[in-house]
């Protein structure tokens, strides 16, 4: 079964969006320089840059789909400070990160909430990047595999069959996201063909398709070995998709 990897950068609270139009020109020259038909990418900017990102996307014809860092599961109301699904489809937003580790740890988002967001960007024609990892004191007591299960059942719970055509799951450890230390490639493989295995207990003969990315500390030394696991399927990079020149090389190694 082939998938096509796909490589996503996840800005976080960084770039305004000046600096994101520079960086979207600059990544597109690097980028140039290769053929990169084979990979799909995606950048996730913040959402005050969206509109910046899809007209230069746009009026340059990039390669890279726009995503967006997370949304709220309701199409309008009073929801200050939120944005809906429906009004990143608008500003045509392919990807939206679900379930993001911090958005877990910092905003106390739980299962049932992701669920509702995975489902909500899904129906709004958009595909989720739902992410799932253990934290480190889960991996030292042995349980990190039962915390990505747990993590799946409930985020996922919402989701039609249709729905899990375009879903994609992110395998991050909390304990590798922005701490330089990433997880072996043979850890990463093992946990991503267990996301498979659930994803597949879930709904059954959904699993072959379903596309799977590593993330933590992914950097141009260390993805080329990632990127080769039978069930990685493509990155989730914070701090390095920050630099063009190193982002283009973390792509290229999904080639
Ligand atoms: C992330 O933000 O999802 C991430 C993996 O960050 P980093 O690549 O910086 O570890």
């Amino acid at each position: 079964m082939s998938r096509t990897p796909l490589v996503s950068g996840n800005w976080k609270m960084h770039l305004n969006h000046l600096e994101a139009i520079q960086v979207c020109q600059k990544l597109s020259y690097e980028l140039a320089r290769h053929r990169y038909d084979r990979v799909e990418v995606s950048l996730h900017p913040p959402f005050v840059d969206l509109r910046s990102c899809q007209t230069v996307i746009d009026a340059d014809r990039l390669e890279f789909k726009l995503g967006a860092q997370n949304c709220h599961d309701q199409s309008h109301g009073a929801f200050t400070g939120e944005v809906s699904p429906a009004m990143l489809a608008k500003l045509d937003v392919s990807y939206v990160i679900v379930g993001h580790s911090e958005r877990r740890a910092l905003f106390g988002e739980t299962d049932e909430f992701v669920a509702a967001k995975a489902a909500a960007v899904a129906k709004a024609g958009m595909a989720p990047i739902v992410c799932v990892g253990e934290t480190l004191d889960d991996r030292e007591a042995g349980r990190a595999a039962e915390v990505v299960t747990t993590q799946l059942q409930g985020s996922l719970a919402k989701l039609t069959r249709a729905h899990f055509e375009t879903l994609v799951v992110a395998y991050e450890p909390v304990w590798a996201i922005g701490t330089g230390r990433n997880a072996s490639p043979q850890d990463a493989q093992d946990m991503c063909a267990t996301v498979r295995q659930v994803v597949d207990d879930i709904r059954r003969g959904t699993g072959q398709h379903l596309r799977i990315q590593y993330g933590g500390s992914v950097k141009p030394a260390n993805a080329q070995e990632l990127l080769a696991q039978p069930d990685i399927d493509g990155a989730l990079v914070g701090g390095a998709s920050l630099d063009p020149t190193q982002f283009a090389r973390i792509v290229q190694a999904a080639l």
